[in-house]
């Protein structure tokens, strides 16, 4: 399994073979950097158009300011520009405003690309999305699924099922103290 936390930034991490897979490093499963727009946004990891700067929190934020700012409508026009968060652009989605549904949307799909890519080279059957825009459940399920189920190999996107985090925010604190025990486990003193 693949699990990814949207959020300001994009984690993920995975569970290969009922392990966790560190990789040589501790780097290994990391999508948030893959580059999905060689000539898009630049941002601090020094990557052009990686996952993180399309579609986290940090880039609905970014692209929603740029949309008010060309002058597109949105009920999104009466909040502080500089309060403006990802949850404000997910309720005025939920409500069924045009521009932040659009945001939504794009960031879906390329989330769904990336995890297309990761589907295609390690057939998970489960993918969950965690991390605080996991909250706007279908807004972003719909065309992460939608993406992902065109661009994975077909039987690699029949074998993973996308669903949100069951343990919400408590997800990171769960997965550390359950590490420390397996880790005790597998090197007992
Ligand atoms: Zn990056």
């Amino acid at each position: 399994m693949l699990c990814i936390t949207l959020g300001t930034g994009i984690g993920s991490g995975q569970i290969l073979d009922g392990r966790l897979y560190h990789g040589a490093t501790g780097g290994a499963g990391q999508i948030g950097h893959l580059v999905l727009e060689p000539n898009g946004p630049l941002r601090r990891c020094g990557k052009r158009g990686c996952l993180e700067t399309l579609a986290s929190g940090t880039a609905i934020r970014r692209d929603t300011l740029a949309a008010l700012g060309h002058g597109e409508s949105s009920v999104l026009m009466g909040i502080d520009r500089e309060q403006l968060t990802a949850e404000h652009v997910a309720d005025a989605a939920r409500d069924g405003d045009k521009l932040a549904l659009g945001v939504f949307e794009r960031a879906g799909r390329y989330i769904g690309a990336a995890l297309a890519c990761y589907a295609d080279i390690n057939n998970p059957e489960l993918i969950v999305i965690g991390g605080g825009m996991a909250a706007a459940g279908d807004l972003l399920l719909g065309p992460i699924r939608q993406v992902f189920t065109e661009r994975a190999l077909p039987a690699n996107a029949r074998a993973a099922r996308i669903t949100t985090a069951a343990l919400g925010s408590d997800a990171g604190a769960v997965g550390a103290a359950a590490l420390v025990w397996i880790e005790r486990a597998r090197y007992p003193r």
